[in-house]
C-alpha cells in the first residue's frame, strides 16, 4: 500500500542535531526498523533528546541518520523552558529539578530514573556517571 503524502514542507536530510525535546515529524530511510518492526515509509513522530529521536508512541530511539527528511512541529527551547514546571509522567518527580538534574532530567516527559529502570541504557549510563554506587554495571563494564 502506498499512501500520497499531502504533508507540506519537508525538508531534506535529518534534522539538526538538538537536545531541546522539540517535536518534528520524521520519514526513515528504507529498511530501517523500529522495535524490530518495518514502518513501510510512513513518517514517525519523534522528540530530539541526546544524541537520539525518541518516537513519541513508545520510547524506541532512533538515528538521526537514519532521517530522509523532516518537518519541525514544535521546536521553540525557549517556550518550552518557560512553560510551568512538569512532572514525570510515571513517578510524579518534578522534572529539571535544579537539586537532581541528572537524575530528573526531562527524557520526553519521563524522568531519566524512570527511564532507566525501564532498561533505557542511556539514561543508565547518565545515572551512573553520577551515581555508580545506586546505578553500577557488570564486570564487562556493561549495563546488568
Ligand atoms: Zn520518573
Amino acid at each position: 500500500m502506498a499512501l500520497d503524502n499531502t504533508l507540506q514542507g519537508w525538508i531534506e536530510g535529518p534534522p539538526p542535531e538538538r537536545d531541546d525535546g522539540g517535536l518534528a515529524i520524521v520519514e526513515l530511510a528504507f529498511g530501517v526498523q523500529v522495535d524490530g518492526q518495518d514502518h513501510h515509509g510512513h513518517p514517525i513522530i519523534v522528540s530530539r533528546w541526546s544524541a537520539k529521536l525518541k518516537t513519541t508512541g513508545g520510547a524506541h530511539r532512533l538515528n538521526y541518520v537514519d532521517v530522509l527528511r523532516y518537518i519541525d512541529i514544535a521546536h521553540d527551547p525557549a517556550a518550552m523552558r518557560s512553560s510551568p514546571p512538569s512532572h514525570c509522567k510515571i513517578c510524579k518527580r518534578l522534572l529539571n529539578d535544579p537539586g537532581d538534574p541528572v537524575g530528573s532530567k526531562d527524557c520526553g516527559g519521563d524522568c531519566c530514573r524512570c527511564m532507566a529502570s525501564c532498561g533505557d541504557v542511556d539514561c543508565y549510563m547518565a545515572l551512573h556517571a553520577v551515581e555508580p554506587d545506586k546505578y553500577p554495571l557488570d564486570e564487562q563494564g556493561e549495563v546488568p
